[in-house]
């Protein structure tokens, strides 16, 4: 193993809060506590992420940090009984990227409750292709099926389709079997959300404007990574019985509805967190993208970038002038 290697490093002034971010050399010694440490060997950028690198809100909580909160690695140190050495690992969420250091570094230390094996039908760059966005829509498509979801029940819909939560839950929901409708403020990509599996494109205008209390019953159920406006508009067309699986806020954190869908149609909203998802949830999720997720699909997201460059890749992020997923190998 290494005795120092190349890490993405954030540091703040403590006296002028500024941020500053780029690679540099760190010492074994310098990484967190843990039982596990990991030859970290892909990992991705998430909007998260990019919030950390450009400081464009507060997601760093403690410094210096290393973002990546999504690796795919393999252990080469292992003090815990669940993983040895060579084993392949995937990780995501756990406040890793926030308060303990993460994937843009050569190596990573990590606890072992965080860990999982990695899927044996998806190499560690597929999980990585997937990333956070498709671990979180499997999470969301898993709350509907649990929730006793078929396809025989009607039209599921998908809102901010394009995103990357979107385009998972769409490609994840199609390969199950669902009619699936994606809702978009992009009807430009219609093709790209039809070539995923979508059979019907609705406005995202139709949804962001405050609607009745109860609406048509158009839904069996939903995935919703809007919040706001949208997702009271969502819970009103929703059918008798129906699940709408809630986990993002892409317009607003707000949530401007009534109870009406509840009491009166027996709607259930299903809240979705990635982050401190218990292993099991985990383990569920990731086995539904290894059964499910259609590999070519997947590819189509996906474009690999050279991690080298990722404080410039940050801010194009964050103004949606990036579509798909991001794939870096890490040499
Ligand atoms: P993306 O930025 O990739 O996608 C968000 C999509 O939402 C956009 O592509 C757009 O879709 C739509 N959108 C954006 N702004 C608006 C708006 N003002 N009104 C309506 N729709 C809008 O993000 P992700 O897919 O990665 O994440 C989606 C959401 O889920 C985010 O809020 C994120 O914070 C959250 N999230 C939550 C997790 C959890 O653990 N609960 C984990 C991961 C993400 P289109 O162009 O098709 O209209």
């Amino acid at each position: 193993m290494a005795e120092t290697f190349n890490a993405f490093v954030i540091t703040r002034d403590d006296d002028t809060k500024e941020q500053s971010a780029g690679w540099t050399t760190v010492s074994m010694e310098d990484l967190p506590e843990g039982d596990v440490t990991l030859r970290v060997r892909h990992t991705t950028m998430n909007y998260k992420d990019a919030l950390a690198i450009t400081n464009k809100s507060p997601v760093v909580r403690r410094f210096p940090m290393v973002p990546g909160i999504d690796i795919a690695g393999e252990v080469t140190a292992s003090d815990s009984p669940d993983f040895a050495v060579g084993d392949e690992v995937i990780m995501n969420g756990w406040g890793v990227g926030e308060v303990h250091w993460g994937g843009y570094a050569q190596y990573a230390r990590m606890k072992s409750d965080w860990l999982l094996k990695k899927p044996a039908g998806l190499s560690g760059a597929d999980c990585m292709a997937i990333g956070t966005a498709g671990y979180t829509a499997a999470l969301c498509v898993q709350r509907l099926l649990d929730a006793g979801l078929t396809p025989d029940k009607g039209t599921v819909l998908v809102t901010g389709a394009n995103g990357g939560v979107g385009s998972f839950s769409v490609a994840l929901l199609s390969a199950l079997g669902f009619t699936v409708a994606a809702s978009t403020g992009r009807p430009e990509e219609a093709d790209y959300l039809k070539s995923l599996g979508a059979s019907e494109i609705v406005d995202r205008a139709e949804l962001s404007e405050k609607g009745r209390p109860l609406d048509k019953e158009l839904y069996a159920g939903a995935v919703d990574s809007v919040g706001s406006t949208t997702l009271a508009n969502v819970l009103s067309k929703v059918k008798y019985d129906g699940t709408v699986a809630a986990c993002g806020l892409a317009q607003g954190f707000d949530l401007p509805a009534t109870v009406m869908p509840f009491i009166l149609r027996g709607v259930t909203l299903a809240g979705v967190d990635s982050v401190m998802a218990p292993k099991p949830r985990r383990e569920a999720a990731w086995a539904l993208l290894d059964k499910h997720l259609d590999r070519a699909k997947l590819a189509e997201i996906t474009q690999e970038a050279d991690i080298k460059d990722v404080a410039d890749i940050a801010p194009d992020l964050i103004a949606g002038k990036i579509r798909g997923r991001l794939l870096f190998k890490v040499d």
